[in-house]
């Protein structure tokens, strides 16, 4: 038997996996798709490496994923964003963010009075973050009489966390996010060289290296639970004993493989409820190379939009001359699962694409669209900051933990799937280490 079992085979389980397996555990790992990666897969197609969607490392080398594959005696190669990092598009041409606050101010982003306020988010963090967890952005800038400048600066930032609407966004959380990348440095975002998958591939060797084992193409039906401690799994039509697993997805799904009434009401209720980040998505392989950005671009509307062109930042993942380039537009949950408004909002986003890129239409080679009621497990909003969100022990079951995007730790998206992982190996150790 395993010592630990592990369900779902994404940036957090993999993690997960990989610290308990060099800490001495035998791990098993299962995953329902063929192949692992969960949200942040690669797809080969072509010549291409399409990951899932925009995917980008935050703080470069010095982001929770390299730092923590390093620990794991990894290298991870990455290339980090050129300047400008983020550009906007607006008035049918790009502006650039850039990182600097005086040029953010002498390009007219910022007002002179505005900088002030954002030296003061650096120089009282220790309160500040805490403060403002359970505040939306927009009542801080009211509180502090923003300009309508620092409002659409902030809107663009809190794409950062992901959550660019400002009448609901954590303002804690956002200055947690800004006061974290400032502390390591400003570094820009960063992007494996050969596609998000081999993060997952190194994971996987790690794994495989200290004797742990993955299987895929295999869903886990059920956890099994005796006298109030997880006692198997229901693997396809056989049963396996395990006496400690993880579920390492996004958590609103424990409940079609762990009965509702073994948890109360309460924590049932907050798992279950957490609202994600959702949207929808389109890739396109292109004939010619039809621009030269390669910056994060943001389009700060309705819905808001932000895309890549992820082969003129590593061109590995598109063959010689080709284009890469992938876009996401933001919705609600429902949105992306109503198939009349997705088709509409998806028509929408290629429209867009295709006015800021006119040769985009005749040079498609191929297009995914991708309808994503979750992107990131939980959006950072103030209604669910992190000391409102789940932690790693599952109330009343004995030997069940969760790790993944929606946990109460730091970070957003594959961050947070990272840190999650942290505490969970951190708590199973506590206990039975
Ligand atoms: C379009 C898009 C863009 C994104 N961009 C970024 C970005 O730029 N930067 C960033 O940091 N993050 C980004 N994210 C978020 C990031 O991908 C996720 O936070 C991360 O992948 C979550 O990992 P996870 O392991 O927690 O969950 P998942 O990746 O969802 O993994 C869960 C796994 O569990 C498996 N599973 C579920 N139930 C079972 C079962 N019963 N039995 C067996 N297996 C099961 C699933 O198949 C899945 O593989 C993006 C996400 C999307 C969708």
């Amino acid at each position: 038997m395993a010592d630990v079992v592990i369900i779902g085979a994404g940036t957090s389980g993999l993690f997960s996996a990989a610290m308990l397996a060099k800490k001495g555990y035998h791990v098993e790992l299962y995953e329902k798709a063929k192949e692992i990666g969960g949200r942040a897969r690669s797809w080969h197609k072509d010549g291409y490496t399409v990951d899932y969607g925009c995917h980008l490392i935050r703080n470069g080398s010095k982001g929770y994923i390299p730092t923590t594959l390093a620990e794991l005696g990894e290298q991870l190669d990455l290339i980090l964003l050129k300047e400008p990092e983020i550009l906007w598009w607006e008035g049918q041409q790009f502006h650039e963010l850039p990182r600097d606050p005086t040029k953010l101010r002498e390009r007219g982003i910022l007002d002179e009075s505005d900088l002030p306020k954002i030296f003061r988010l650096l120089q009282e963090k220790d309160t500040i973050v805490e403060q403002n967890m359970g505040k939306s952005i927009q009542e801080w800038l009211q509180e502090i009489k923003a300009s309508p400048r620092l409002e659409n600066f902030l809107r663009m930032a809190a794409m950062g966390i992901v959550c660019p609407f400002l009448e609901r966004a954590s303002a804690g959380e956002l200055f947690d996010f800004i006061i974290r990348g400032v502390a390591l440095g400003g570094q820009p975002s960063g992007y494996p060289i050969g596609g998000f998958g081999v993060v997952h591939e190194k994971l996987a060797k790690i794994i495989m290296s200290f004797g742990g084992r993955i299987t895929t193409g295999e869903r886990i039906r059920k956890i099994n639970v005796t006298n109030g401690r997880v006692s198997g799994l229901q693997v396809g039509s056989k049963n396996i004993k395990a006496e400690q697993v993880i579920c390492a997805f996004p958590c609103q799904q424990l409940f079609r493989i762990l009965e509702e009434n073994l948890v109360s009401a309460r924590p049932r209720e907050m798992l279950m409820g957490l609202t994600p980040v959702s949207g929808i998505s389109i890739d396109y392989g292109l004939k010619e190379k039809i621009t030269e950005v390669s910056g994060i671009i943001l389009l700060p509307g309705e819905p808001f939009i932000f895309g890549l062109i992820t082969s003129n930042i590593d061109p590995s993942v598109a063959p010689p001359g080709r284009q890469l380039m992938t876009f996401t537009a933001l919705t609600s949950p429902e949105e992306a699962k109503d198939k009349f408004k997705a088709k509409a909002i998806l028509a929408h986003l290629e429209a867009t694409i295709s006015e800021m890129f006119p040769r985009k239409d005749r040079n498609i080679e191929w297009r995914r669209p991708l309808f994503l009621p979750i992107i990131d497990g939980v959006e950072l909003n103030c209604n669910q900051y992190r000391a409102k969100r789940p932690k790693p022990e599952v109330p009343g079951i004995e030997g069940l933990f969760l790790a993944g995007d929606c946990l109460g730790v730091e970070g957003a998206g594959g961050d947070l799937a990272v840190t999650s992982a942290r505490l969970c190996v951190e708590r199973i150790e506590e206990r039975y280490g």
